[in-house]
């Protein structure tokens, strides 16, 4: 467990904590968001910009070995932190959404009218909108897990919706919006059992957990560097060397190519035939410093303290009167999203702000949960290792206040 000690410690990695925002300390809760940055990872991309700038794969001087060196010994990284059988099977992309749409614009070729593919009710709209856009290009049919009032996926309901014709399920591995941490090793066994292809979006689970492709089975798992401490505009897509290869490329340019004639291009191996063009190179690096720093910390004793915060967190805003949490699964990362009576979450957080406080408000990018609840959007406080529950009695009070203002 970290102690106390270990926090203040912990907080000293991370600059941007001594701020100030609107003259109080700053209180950052937007961690599912975007995390914030650790002074190693400050370095790393200075060190990078001052000392070895260069494009990467195709010059032989200094300059561009050593940060073709420095790239590919962070995918390196990203590979032993997923646990992926080989390093190129990690294709280092810009962020989730990227690698969830080299999926979903490459399974155009493999399906046709009356197959399916099954999504869930609680995904984020970049774990949507592909894949509608996929159904729209070949007459596949979307199907929907449904969820309880509770914010956990109905089970049952997905098992009647799996058959013969289902040949993709995709959903998130945590909701984003209400904290929930899916039971992904029974839907990948359901699926696989009818020949489906499973895809996992990590954005939401990757910063609380270690997830091991290789343990899991799972065919496509995708997740961002800037939730992870990292940068943002950099993330990756890991797949099975075998659905690498049938995936056509996503986008054609430099670096994806074996030869160029005008008559036929062959495209390289793997993992560059799905990294077109210039990659974001510090941001590829500085991901991999981010792992060693998580790593160095332990994702179990990061789950633990986080825990421990939610608990608290829970307890704390549910004793104000009228405070309703979404999302109450059993399994649930430390993420608290909530309405109090019928005030907008909007004029909660613009309140909590004036006072130091950065919560989200709205729908997360998740706007069919907010429909199945009736509900314009939530306040969502979001927790890390590097928060307080110091913090956390700020922000109660901060809310307590806001609630007295506003009803
Ligand atoms: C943040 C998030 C995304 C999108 O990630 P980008 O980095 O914006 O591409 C997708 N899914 C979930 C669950 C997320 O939390």
């Amino acid at each position: 467990m970290l102690s106390m000690i270990d926090i203040q410690k912990i907080r000293a990695d991370f600059p941007i904590l001594n701020r100030e925002v609107n003259g109080k300390p700053l209180i950052y809760f937007d961690n599912a968001a975007t995390s914030q940055t650790p002074q190693v990872v400050i370095d790393a991309i200075v060190e990078y910009y001052t000392v070895y700038n260069a494009n990467i794969h195709r010059g032989v001087h200094t300059l561009s070995q050593e940060a073709t060196d420095a790239y590919e010994v962070a995918r390196k990284k990203v590979q032993q932190h997923f646990n992926a059988k080989h390093d190129y099977e990690m294709i280092l992309t810009a962020g989730t959404t990227h690698a969830i749409n080299i999926v979903a614009t490459g399974f155009t070729s493999f399906l046709k009218e009356g197959d399916e593919i099954i999504v869930s009710a609680m995904e984020h709209h970049s774990n949507i909108v592909p894949w509608q856009m996929l159904c729209e290009r070949t007459g596949a049919s979307l199907k929907v897990i449904p969820m309880t009032e509770q914010g956990v996926l109905m089970m049952d309901v997905y098992e009647e919706l799996l058959s013969k014709k289902t040949k993709l399920v995709f959903v998130n591995h945590v909701s984003n919006a209400l904290g929930t941490v899916n039971p992904i090793e029974f839907i990948i066994e359901k699926a696989h059992a009818v020949g489906a292809a499973v895809l996992l979006d990590g954005a939401q689970a990757t910063p609380h957990l270690k997830p091991d492709v290789q343990a899991l089975d799972v065919d496509f798992y995708v997740a961002s560097a800037h939730k992870l401490c990292g940068p943002t505009g950099v993330g990756v897509l890991y797949g099975k060397e075998e659905w690498l290869n049938k995936l056509p490329p996503y986008q054609g340019g430099g670096d994806m190519i074996d030869q160029v004639t005008f008559e036929k291009t062959t495209y390289a191996g793997l993992p560059f035939k799905f990294e077109a063009g210039t990659p974001n190179i510090c941001g590829g690096i500085a991901f991999g410093v981010a792992l060693d720093y998580l790593n160095d910390l332990g994702f179990e004793n990061i789950a633990a303290y986080e825990k421990e915060l939610l608990d608290y967190a829970t307890k704390a805003l549910k004793e104000i009167e009228g405070l309703r949490i979404y999302g109450e699964a059993d399994e649930k990362t430390a993420v608290i999203s909530f309405n109090v009576g019928n005030i907008h979450p909007y004029d909660i957080g613009t309140i909590v702000d004036k006072l130091g406080v950065a919560v989200r408000t709205g729908h997360h990018c998740a706007q069919p949960i907010m429909d199945f609840f009736k509900i314009p959007g939530t306040v969502r406080a979001s927790f890390a290792f590097y928060n307080t529950k110091e913090e956390i009695d700020t922000f109660v009070e901060a809310v307590k206040k806001a609630v007295m203002m506003l009803s």
